[in-house]
């Protein structure tokens, strides 16, 4: 039996060497050491899971896909774009994780994504491994048409490497309702099948789950309420700030006001707006669904309790919980410290990897409840795993029944991380929880499938 700081200093080298085998990938080597860094007591205890190879089959892809993407826009200038899939692991089930379209994509951010999946859709309890996907193209400012033309050559590569049974990928950053319908139209065409469980987050009239797009707001805040609780608190009354203002963001700005609290705040790349009286749903949904418009339009015709602030960072604006949900790395060590000056309780992750290691370390050590994504954030997943349940049925659930899924799903994963930590001697800690109590599930389904 190996002690945890031996195993401590082999995770070290371990990640040493992960930097040399992934250069250029920060994003990539952040995720693993956030994982890493806490695996040591868990992998002291099971001498199968220190077998030299284990963790190194862990932290390398089954499969990574790097493709071509040409595509016209509206003056018939070409235009060419890169297309990744990266299958990490399916030793629980099919590859499972959503595309993002934003031009920061390259292969080491679809590898933390892909990374972080894997644990993720573990803690759900439900069949599905870990992948994520994208490309660099931008749909900013971009036609449906040209955004079409672009989904659509997208497709006709990927079709080859997706399947029901096989990666099912949905949305993420710049992949809506929109993107999944022109992306699931070309498979459909391209395979000649209706095969609904290939794609989740459909639109509701054709295979899609009622609560999909509510599901990874919903669940965040649920999980915010379960730290909450821990400590004899609830979301009554409390004041919130949202960054985002995409789907996490809108629906835990939903959830929150649902459930009595005060959300404040929400951005987009181009600044933020503070809004005393609480973001109004209809206005932001209007500006933001349906003109795909900017933050500031919010300020300007919401009147005297809104102002929108020109870059800055949304983390000075007082309150009692932050609730990031827009991209990684967006909250740093110096918003940590505003955070904690002001007085925040909880920090509950909504995006993914929002914070930084030096972030984390901070709240938690300042006493701060944290909800690690992989946790907070599960509840998309979750719902896209019962979407995939729902097309295998050919039926479709009513929004009260997958609400109260999603509801148990949530309180099953708070709980499940809450004792992990406890039971690994780290009472509090989310993040550990999160980490570990993923890691066994993948773990041992890895080791009873065979070195593969
Ligand atoms: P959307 O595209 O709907 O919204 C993203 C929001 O974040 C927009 O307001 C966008 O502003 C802002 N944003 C994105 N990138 C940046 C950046 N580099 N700098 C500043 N602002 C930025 O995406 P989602 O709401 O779906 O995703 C948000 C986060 O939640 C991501 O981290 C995603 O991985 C995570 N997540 C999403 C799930 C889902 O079900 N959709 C599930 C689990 C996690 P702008 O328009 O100006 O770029």
């Amino acid at each position: 039996m190996t002690t945890r700081s031996e195993t401590q200093t082999t995770l070290d080298h371990l990640l040493t060497e992960i930097e040399h085998r992934n250069p250029a990938q920060p994003e990539f080597h952040q995720a693993a050491h956030e994982v890493l860094e806490t695996l040591a007591p868990v992998i002291a205890s099971r001498p199968e899971y220190a077998e030299p190879g284990f963790i190194e089959r862990l932290v390398e892809p089954e499969r990574q896909v790097i493709f071509r993407v040409p595509w016209q826009d509206d003056q018939g200038r070409v235009h060419v774009n890169r297309g990744f899939r990266v299958e990490f692991n399916s030793a629980l089930g099919p590859y499972k994780g959503g595309l993002r379209f934003h031009p920061s994509v390259n292969l080491g951010v679809i590898k933390f994504l892909g990374f972080e999946q894997i644990f993720k859709n573990a803690l759900t309890g439900l069949g599905i491994g870990g992948g994520k996907g994208g490309s660099d193209f931008d749909p900013h400012g971009r036609s449906d048409a040209e955004v079409m033309r672009f989904c659509q050559s997208f497709m006709t590569e990927l079709y080859r490497h997706i399947g029901e049974h096989t990666d099912v990928p949905a949305g993420d950053i710049g992949v809506g309702g929109r993107e999944i319908g022109y992306l699931f139209g070309q498979y459909r065409r391209i395979t000649n099948r209706w095969e609904a469980g290939v794609l989740t987050g459909k639109g509701a009239g054709w295979g899609g789950s009622l609560i999909r797009p509510e599901a990874t707001g919903y669940g965040n805040v649920l999980f915010a309420a379960a730290m909450l609780r821990e400590r004899g608190e609830d979301l009554e009354g409390q004041t919130a700030v949202v960054s985002g203002s995409g789907n996490v963001a809108i629906y835990t700005i939903e959830k929150l006001t649902a459930l009595g609290a005060n959300a404040v705040t929400c951005s987009d790349s181009s600044g933020y707006v503070v809004d005393e009286k609480g973001i109004d749903l209809d206005l932001l949904k209007q500006i933001k669904e349906v003109e795909r418009g900017r933050v500031d339009a919010y300020a300007e015709r919401r009147g005297a309790s809104a102002r929108f602030v020109a870059g800055g960072s949304v983390w000075d604006v007082p309150a009692d919980l932050a609730l990031p949900s827009a991209t990684q790395n967006e909250l740093d060590e110096k918003d940590a410290e505003t955070l904690i000056r002001n007085g925040v309780k909880a920090v509950s992750e909504g995006a993914n990897m929002p914070a930084t290691l030096e972030a984390v370390h901070l709240l938690q050590k300042a006493g701060v409840a944290f909800g690690p994504g992989k946790a907070a954030n599960a509840g998309g997943v979750a719902v896209s795993a019962l979407e995939m349940a729902q097309n295998h049925a050919r039926t479709s659930w009513t929004s009260q029944r997958v609400e109260e899924e999603l509801a148990s799903i949530m309180t099953s994963i708070h709980t499940t991380c809450h004792d992990t930590a406890e039971r690994y001697g780290a009472p509090g800690d989310y993040v550990t929880g999160a980490n570990i109590a993923g890691f066994e599930r993948v773990a041992d389904a890895m080791l009873a499938q065979g070195v593969i």
